[in-house]
């Protein structure tokens, strides 16, 4: 069921509103604005109705903030206000909110407007879903990787807490594919994508498909001795599967090379550099025999010694 926010600063309207959306939606609510952005982020609701005069914080401000900020600005808003002057509307939708609606208001208007938001927002989180999903391994892909990391990053400078970033290729797959076909080199990376997922342990663990045969996993607030226990069990993950592989000059089996790096909050850098930097430890485990991990800690390049 979606989850609709109210924010309005008199209760009884806060009442009124949620009597007509009961059918159609979870209710929270919110009688401050400073509260409104707590909730909105921490609850993540499909639509909020937010009201405009109201002391402290106004609904403009709360508007503002939440489309400033990344986890909150694709939640639709509604104001719902007194202010009915054309100059309030135009100032509203053009701070981003989808609609404007003017108290007192007609029950079954309002309902049938957030109706329609509310559907419209389902079709988008849809889209979004399909989107952000591999077709083949069914897994995230590289997109919803890459959307992953640059907010876990943004997270990590907040909390200040490590962050461990992996990046893995599976072993001689191009023999594997010249020997055996494409379409069982299909249902090999079917297996590993299944085998790396069912690793993770945590919530916030993520493995996606980065790409062809390769792979890429984000552990949050995971340092040294986490990530090496993650890359580890991945790797070993792989080898259990037990897909045979009679073209591997590593084994008789499917195996996978792992590159990994932490990175120290305070030592963060963009996204390209740490795939970089993960991408050239894995390099090193293919050097140094394939089927291992290489992992280190993150070290910023030096300042003009590039
Ligand atoms: P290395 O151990 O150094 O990683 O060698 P490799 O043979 O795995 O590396 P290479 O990059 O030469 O080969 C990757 C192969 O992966 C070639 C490509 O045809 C195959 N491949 C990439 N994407 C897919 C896919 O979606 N399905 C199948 N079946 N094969 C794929
Ligand atoms: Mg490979
Ligand atoms: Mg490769």
């Amino acid at each position: 069921m979606s989850k609709v926010l109210i924010v309005d600063d008199a209760t009884g309207n806060i009442k009124i509103l949620q009597q007509a959306l009961i059918d159609d939606a979870k209710i929270i609510f919110a009688t401050s604005g400073k509260r409104a952005l707590e909730l909105a982020s921490s609850e993540k609701p499909d639509l909020i109705l937010l009201d405009i005069i109201m002391p402290e914080m106004d609904g403009y401000e709360v508007c503002k903030t939440l489309k400033n900020d990344n986890e909150t600005k694709n939640i639709p808003v509604i104001f719902i206000t007194a202010m009915d002057e054309v100059k309030d509307e135009t100032k509203g939708l053009g701070m981003g909110a989808i609609d404007y609606i003017t108290k007192p208001f007609s029950r079954a208007v309002v309902q049938a407007r957030v109706r329609n938001h509310l559907d419209y927002k389902r079709q988008k989180d849809m889209l979004e879903q399909l989107c952000s999903i591999d077709g083949l391994t069914e897994i995230p892909n590289r997109r919803s990787f890459d959307q992953r990391l640059e907010q876990e990053l943004r997270r990590n400078l907040r909390t200040k807490t490590p962050l461990s970033l992996v990046i893995m290729d599976v072993d001689h797959f191009k023999p594997y594919n010249d020997n055996y076909g494409h379409a069982e080199g299909d249902r090999c990376l079917k297996k590993v994508a299944l085998a790396l997922s069912g690793s993770l342990e945590r919530s916030g663990d993520f493995v996606a498909r980065y790409g062809g045969e390769e792979f890429a996993a984000i552990f949050p607030d995971t340092g040294v001795e986490g990530l090496h226990k993650m890359s580890e069990k991945m790797r070993a993950a792989i080898v259990s599967e037990n897909i045979p592989h009679a073209h591997s000059k590593t084994e008789k089996f499917v195996t996978m090379s792992v590159g990994g790096i932490t990175i120290d909050p305070t030592n963060s850098s963009s996204p390209d550099k740490l795939i970089e930097a993960a991408d050239k430890n894995l390099y090193n485990a293919k050097e140094s025999g394939r089927n291992r991990c290489s992992l280190s800690e993150y070290k910023p390049p030096q300042e003009g010694a590039e």
